[in-house]
């Protein structure tokens, strides 16, 4: 079997508004989505499907295109089974671009799935269990907002909701104690900083403030490359320190863990350049004694199932998941929408991903993301 055409094409799914609002983090509002559409086509008539998920630069456009011009050339022709060998000629010819690869390294999970006749969990180990619990995140408002769609998310059945902070010192702590008195003592409150703190003084001041409210987790409080800084903060508090802008590749995740910056990674299917190495990355926490957590920016139902696929299968899985980042678009593009109750995502049934795109929906975000420059 050998890869036909691989068509990569921007998509601008339309965000999901809170309080009247775009959702809003340190990382800024959450408008002009960018992403991107993959498909794999073999010569077999095997298809498999992926997504440029990433609210960074570059977006999707860019994306696309240098999969057309450096990725397309070493895949067209190889056999779409070779996943590890694929991913590793991918790096061969450009350097990070991980969600794009990641679109791909999903499609074609998607594609040998479809081929053997198994879901993609099957092909990363198997079950070790059934669905993911997950984490949902409250995005900046007054104090008043977040505690209303706080409490909205625990009658709804998550566990954990993960409060982003970073509107300044004082709103932080008012939005985190109503937070905390609106859900009840049970419901597990981690913070993400969104690497907003500019230094360990800053962090630990804020953390000092916000440990009364019994945080289960804190969430990138410094910037990406301040791992370092990262070490020091955590020698200076008991509370859990998380890496996730930090921690995209699986080198990124030894890195941290040599230089002992975290408790705790936040691995995502885009950041990691897809399915491969994000199991990569699970397995080098795990034998370091680093539990791990599934992230993910708002995405597509493409992005999420790949996303559960690894969640029902990660060993190393120890943290309520982000894995339901279709919840954050006011619309999905899957044919059978995925099954997310109750605070926990459940796997697709059916071979390969399991899901099945509507690809009327996809033209129709094709034609906003033209507008979106
Ligand atoms: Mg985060």
């Amino acid at each position: 079997m050998k890869i036909k055409r691989i068509v990569a094409v921007p998509i601008s799914p339309p965000p999901r508004q809170y309080y009247g609002r775009p959702h809003q983090t340190a990382l800024g509002e959450f408008l002009n989505v960018d992403y991107g559409f993959v498909k794999i086509e073999t010569d077999e008539g095997y298809f498999g499907v992926g997504e440029i998920c990433t609210v960074f630069r570059p977006g999707g456009r860019l994306l696309c295109q240098q999969i057309d011009d450096y990725l397309a050339p070493v895949l067209l022709g190889e056999d779409p089974r070779r996943i590890n060998y694929l991913v590793d000629a991918m790096d061969a010819v450009l350097p990070g671009a991980e969600p794009a690869k990641a679109a791909i390294d999903v499609a074609l999970f998607d594609i040998v799935g479809k081929l053997l006749e198994t879901p993609v969990y099957n092909l990363l180990g198997g079950m070790v269990r059934e669905r993911v619990p997950l984490s949902h995140a409250v995005t900046y408002g007054s104090s008043e907002e977040m505690a209303g769609l706080a409490t909205e998310l625990t009658q709804e059945g998550f566990t954990t909701v993960k409060v982003k902070i970073g509107q300044g010192l004082e709103k932080d702590v008012d939005a985190v104690r109503a937070i905390r008195q609106a859900i009840g003592p049970s419901v597990k409150l981690r913070v993400d900083a969104n690497m907003s703190w500019a230094t360990t003084k800053e962090a630990i001041a804020a953390i000092r403030r916000l440990e009364e409210y019994n945080i289960e987790i804190v969430e990138q409080p410094l910037p990406r490359h301040a791992i370092d800084a990262m070490a020091e903060l955590r020698r200076m508090t008991d509370q859990l320190i998380m890496a996730d802008e930090s921690v995209w590749t699986p080198m990124d995740a030894i890195e941290c863990i040599k230089r002992s910056a975290v408790d705790v990674v936040s691995v995502y299917v885009a950041e990691s350049g897809g399915l491969l190495k994000a199991a990569r990355t699970f397995s080098i926490c795990e034998a370091a004694g680093i539990p791990c957590l599934i992230g993910c920016m708002p995405g597509t139902g493409i992005d999420t199932a790949a996303q559960i696929h690894l969640g029902v299968a990660m060993n190393n899985l120890k943290f309520d998941s982000d894995s339901c980042g279709v919840r954050y678009f006011s619309e999905d593009c899957l044919v059978r929408p995925l099954k997310i109750e109750g605070g926990y995502s459940y796997p697709p049934e059916g071979v390969g991903l399991g899901i099945e795109v509507d690809e009327s929906v996809l033209l129709r975000w094709q034609g906003t993301a033209q507008n979106n420059a």
